[in-house]
């Protein structure tokens, strides 16, 4: 995975834990997945556009992508308060998760793309 590519498009627009100085030796689940449907072409990183942030959108695709993307997150357990049992009130999820949940409502991707995403 080319972390300074994932960067550009998920971390610094979308993840309020990104920090520009800061050398994480992994990514959570949802930049993984962001990467992976780059990496085999059903999403092409030159059109994702800046999208706003819309809290609303985190809520209504949080199952799915509870099932398909943070139920394999190594973060979750310790680290994301977002999917804890009683999130704290204006969490949010990290930016791959906001990034997923904008193109599923943009219809960038579908539900067999998130299915691939787990094979
Ligand atoms: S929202 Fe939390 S559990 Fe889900 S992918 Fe992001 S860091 Fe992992």
């Amino acid at each position: 995975m080319n972390k300074n590519l994932f960067k550009v498009y998920i971390c610094r627009p979308y993840c309020v834990f990104f920090k520009e100085e800061k050398k994480e030796d992994m990514s959570c689940m949802g930049a993984q997945v962001v990467e992976m449907l780059v990496g085999n072409g059903r999403i092409d990183s030159s059109k994702i556009s800046r999208y706003k942030k819309e809290p609303v959108l985190w809520e209504k695709h949080k199952k799915n992508l509870e099932t398909y993307v943070c139920s394999r997150c190594s973060f979750r357990e310790q680290d994301c308060d977002f999917q804890s049992e009683n999130p704290p009130d204006n969490t949010e999820p990290c930016g791959g998760f906001i990034l997923l949940a904008l193109l599923k409502e943009n219809n960038m991707i579908n539900e067999s793309d998130m299915e691939l995403s787990c094979e």
